[in-house]
Order: structure tokens, then sequence, then C-alpha cells
């Protein structure tokens, strides 16, 4: 087995955690940000450093690649990304590029013989924190293979066009011909050119911590489903107006969650996480009483059975009465469970038994552009414990051991994929 460097591990941490620090512990690094170009560039010339030839695309995903000893293989792929959200941490997204130039810089120093070209490479824009939607350039790159209800958010022209949260009058489409990292359509992932893909990445909850392992073997993305509950009331005014009177539809809908927790916890699904994050009032105003006032709804969880009598529960909400004010539900999105690649989920596991790593299987309740690559590619992904379950904040913490291992686990299952 071979190992990967835990010195240079935490070289790469130290230095990437600088681009974009925002003073207290994180980063804001927004895609293609000088923050994200700043990332981009120590990429490439890491990349270049070791011998890696750079191809770019025309959405700026950056792809360094070493050559194999078959001049007809594949290339074997390893990717994540660099942006973060808004006072994030120092490992979501950049843990995976991380790990990917750890793979590379082992199989080169080492001397390592392998088949296949292997590939690190930067997903532009995964975060979507400036330029929604998250996995925009995923989306747009493996567009032709994703099912036609998730394609539909992902039109190329629709994604320049995407405003940024910040300033209304900047699109991404400006932002990406002004980076200077638009590159050729031609060196888009394709499966005519790349075999695999693999992308490790923080765990992004506890468990792995509360198990006592440091890595995990992911072998699916959570299906889930996103609704929208909307309350309809009537304004009046908040001194005029009595109690009993009122159609207050903040108070209807805090009833409807109530109501929700409570039949969905009956069901019993330990494993089952659900969701009510965002939402909107009118007017919003101390003198009024809400007359609208509605919240999303988002269920994770790997059986679709389960899903079908959760979303059961979230439909009865429409039936009734509450407090007076009328509910409709209206579906946002949904996606079925995504299920990496046996043979490559089976790769990794025998990379961390092999290695002597404690490890188990997890599930992933988070997207990953892993997730859209793999309607194109055989794919998966490895977990690497994050301290205390935190990410995408300040304080989101791996060890450098935990990466270094995840990144090991990684060069070995890459191996072992080279033979095929
Ligand atoms: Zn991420």
């Amino acid at each position: 087995m071979y190992v990967c460097s835990e010195k240079r591990m935490e070289d790469k941490i130290t230095t990437f955690s600088k681009f974009g620090d925002a003073g207290h512990g994180g980063i804001t690094r927004y895609s293609l940000s000088p923050e994200a170009i700043m990332a981009r560039n120590e990429f490439i010339k890491r990349m270049k450093a070791i011998g890696a030839d750079i191809e770019i695309d025309d959405v700026a995903n950056i792809y360094a690649t070493i050559p194999g000893t078959d001049p007809d293989a594949k290339r074997i792929v390893m990717a994540s990304h660099c942006d973060s959200v808004k006072n994030g941490g120092n490992y979501d997204g950049i843990l995976g590029v991380m790990s990917a130039m750890e793979v590379l810089e082992s199989v080169v120093e080492q001397n390592i013989p392998h088949k296949h070209p292997l590939t690190a490479m930067i997903w532009t824009n995964e975060e979507g924190s400036l330029y929604p939607p998250a996995m925009m350039c995923s989306g747009i790159v493996c567009y032709d293979w994703l099912p036609e209800d998730i394609r539909s958010k992902f039109k190329f022209e629709d994604m320049m066009q995407s405003k940024s949260i910040l300033d209304s009058t900047k699109t991404f489409g400006e932002a990406l011909e002004n980076s200077g990292f638009k590159g050729d359509k031609k060196f888009r992932l394709n499966p005519e050119n790349y075999q695999y893909m693999f992308e490790t990445h923080i765990e992004q909850g506890p468990i792995l911590e509360d198990a006592g392992n440091d890595v995990g073997v992911v072998d699916c993305v959570l299906g889930m489903f996103n609704y929208r509950l909307k309350f309809t009331g009537q304004t009046t005014h908040a001194g005029t107006f009595p109690m009993p009177k009122r159609k207050d539809a903040f108070f209807a809908a805090s009833q409807a969650i109530c109501y929700l927790h409570e039949e969905i916890d009956k069901l019993g699904y330990s494993d089952l996480v659900y969701t009510t994050g965002e939402v909107v009032c009118h007017p919003c105003v101390h003198t009024c009483v809400p007359d609208y006032f509605d919240f999303s709804f988002d269920a994770r969880h790997e059986k679709p059975e389960v899903l079908e009598k959760v979303l059961a529960i979230v439909k009865s909400c429409a039936d009734k009465d509450w407090s007076g004010c009328s509910c409709t539900v209206e579906k946002a999105w949904n996606r079925d469970t995504v299920y990496w690649d046996k043979k490559l989920v089976g790769y990794v596991k025998q990379s961390a038994e092999e290695c002597g790593i404690s490890h188990q299987y997890i599930h992933s309740g988070a997207g990953h552009d892993a997730q859209f690559a793999s309607y194109m590619l055989p794919t998966t992904m490895i977990f690497v414990q994050s301290k205390d379950g935190l990410s995408h904040c300040e304080p989101e913490f791996s060890s450098v051991k935990h990466c270094t291992e995840g990144a090991t686990v990684m060069l070995n299952a890459v191996l072992k994929a080279d033979n095929d």
C-alpha cells in the first residue's frame, strides 16, 4: 500500500487557507473571485511543478493530468471545488482538490506505476454562493447525461445570466470572461477520455466522529424532495384587531410546522432528516398581522418509500384549516437517491481496509459535483471525519491526519481502478 504525505498535506492546508482568509479562522472564497483565482493559480503552479499538463474548459473547470504507461487508457479523474460559502471553512471542497493533488504528487514522488493518465480537477462554482445555483458547472458539463427535470435548471445560457447576489448588474458570464480562466469546450469532462471519477470530501456531519471512524466509504447521495408550503390569511392592524378574529398566516405556519414534526417523527425513522429552512413573511412589519407566510420543506432519506410517507404528511397540510388560514403545498423539485458505482465503492472499502484506516459505510446527505458526474461516468466518494460535524462555517475542521488518510485511501483505490 502507498501512503500520502502528512507534511505535504499540512503545507497545502496552510497555504490554501490563506486565499480568502476572513481573519477568524475561515475563508470567504466565492467562485472566480480574486481569492479563488489565487487558489486556482496555486493549484496550477503545484501541478505544473510535478509535470502535469493543464487544460481548462469553457466554464473554467481546470484539469491537471499526468500520463500513464498505456497511451490508449482513459483518464481517472479526482475532483472537487475550491470555492466556499460566505464565512465558510478551510476544508469543504478544497480538501477534495488538495487530496487529488496529493495523489498525483505521491504518484510522481514515489514513482508509482500506473497505466491510466491521472487527473486532478477543480470544478467551478460548486457552492453557487455568489452566482446561484449550486453545482452550476458540473450541471453544465454533465447536462446531456442528467435526468430531464434536473438538467432543465442548468441551461448554459441561463447559467451565464445568473446574477451576483451582491450586485444584480453583474452576471456569472461576465465573471467568467473577466477571470482569465475561460478555456475551451473541447476540454470538458467526457466519457470518451475519462473512465472513472473520485471525489474526497469532508463528511459535514458527526457520524464518523461519533463512531470513532476516520474515513467514510460513501455509498450514495440521499434522495430528497423540496416543497413549499404557503399560508394565506388577512393583514390587519396589530393594535386594533381582536385576537379571535385574526387570520395570522405566520401563526398558521408555525402550527403546521409543529404538526409536521409530530406526524413525521411518529413514522420512527432515525435516519430521516427534514428541514424548514427558508421563509417568506408578508408584510413582515411589526404593526401588521401577517397575511402571507411560506416556508420550504426539505426531506432526505435513502428509500423512496420513506420519502413518500413523509410527502403524504406534507401534502395533508393543504386539507386542513390553520387558524382561519388556507394552505397550498407546491413541489419545488426532487431527486432520487444516487448510488455510487458498486465496483468503485468496493475499491475504496478495500483500500481503507488494506491501509488499516478505520472506516464505515456512510450516505451523503449533501449534494456534490460527483453526483452529476455519476450520470456520465462510474463515480464514487470518500468522506473524511469532520470535527463536531460542523461545516459551512469557520470552525469547520478536519485534522491533518484524517485529511491525509482520506488522500491515502483515494490513492490506493485509484490504483486498484487503474488495473481495470
Ligand atoms: Zn463541498
